[in-house]
């Protein structure tokens, strides 16, 4: 009974520390018209929304903007660029509520992939994007240009590193990055939830899973890979994989015609 209060409080601090809002910058103007075309052209997430839902969107594109600060490094900035950083962070928790990652400092865009280096020029050149909770990345995230703008214009692939660096964060809410978002599962669905990872974690491992292959790596990696999939192309992972369809729209609250 106790273990369980404990569970609880826990849960509930973590939730309350997650979701504060305090600190942030509220004072913004009307939502640029040249931003809202680039919206309607490419995030198809915001697209689907009704006029309500839309404006709320917009507001928490240009919070997330002014919070922010967004670096180019050896590469040019554009507003697209800016709003898909932000789509990203905002798409994951549009249904659970305002959220602008306090731990989260500054996002460095690199023009290409880089290596676990953060070199542009070395070998092996294959991270599209980092997010860092310790040592010289703390509240720091580091996306590729490339990856980040191809993440939004192939909107049914299921890849989006913005998204996926995003989802590390949210896991990462309740102080380990372990593909357990504690804030987000209730009690009752964290064994479910368990359960199917395991399940489909193997299934990759076996070859028999269409699911990106590098979600087979870690638990946490799953997390992101299939989150990247349930926002991108929902239909296809509800049609393959409906169970883990099923207990992420209970994860991310979305209702029941999503
Ligand atoms: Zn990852």
């Amino acid at each position: 009974m106790l273990m369980i209060f404990i569970v609880v409080l826990v849960g509930l601090i973590a939730i309350l520390f997650i979701f504060r809002k305090k600190d942030v910058d509220r004072n913004i103007s009307e939502f640029p018209l040249k931003w809202r075309e680039i919206l309607l052209k490419e995030v198809s997430f915001y697209k689907k929304l009704n006029t309500l839902d839309r404006s709320i969107f917009e507001e928490r594109v240009q919070l997330f903007l002014k919070n922010k600060k967004i670096t180019g490094i050896q590469t040019e900035i554009t507003d697209e660029d800016c709003i898909f950083i932000a789509s990203g962070a905002i798409i994951p928790l549009f249904r659970i509520g305002e959220f602008y990652y306090p731990r989260l400092n500054e996002i460095l865009v690199y023009p290409e992939h880089f290596n676990t280096n953060y070199d542009l020029k070395g070998e092996d050149r294959d991270v599209l994007g980092l997010v860092g909770a310790h040592g010289i990345m703390n509240g720091t995230m580091i996306l590729s240009q490339k990856a980040l703008r191809q993440g939004f214009r192939n909107a049914k692939d299921g890849r989006n590193v913005v998204i996926h660096e995003f989802i590390h964060l949210i896991d990462g809410a309740d102080s380990s990055m372990d593909g357990l978002p504690e804030v987000l599962l209730e009690h009752q669905y964290t064994i479910p939830f368990m359960k199917i990872v395991k399940e489909e974690i193997d299934n990759i491992h076996q070859g028999k899973s269409d699911i990106n292959p590098y979600g087979g790596t870690s638990d946490t990696e799953f997390f992101a890979v299939v989150s990247e999939l349930f926002f991108e192309n929902p239909r296809k992972l509800e049609k393959d994989h409906p169970e883990l369809f099923s207990i992420l729209k209970k994860l991310f609250k979305v209702n029941e015609n999503y």
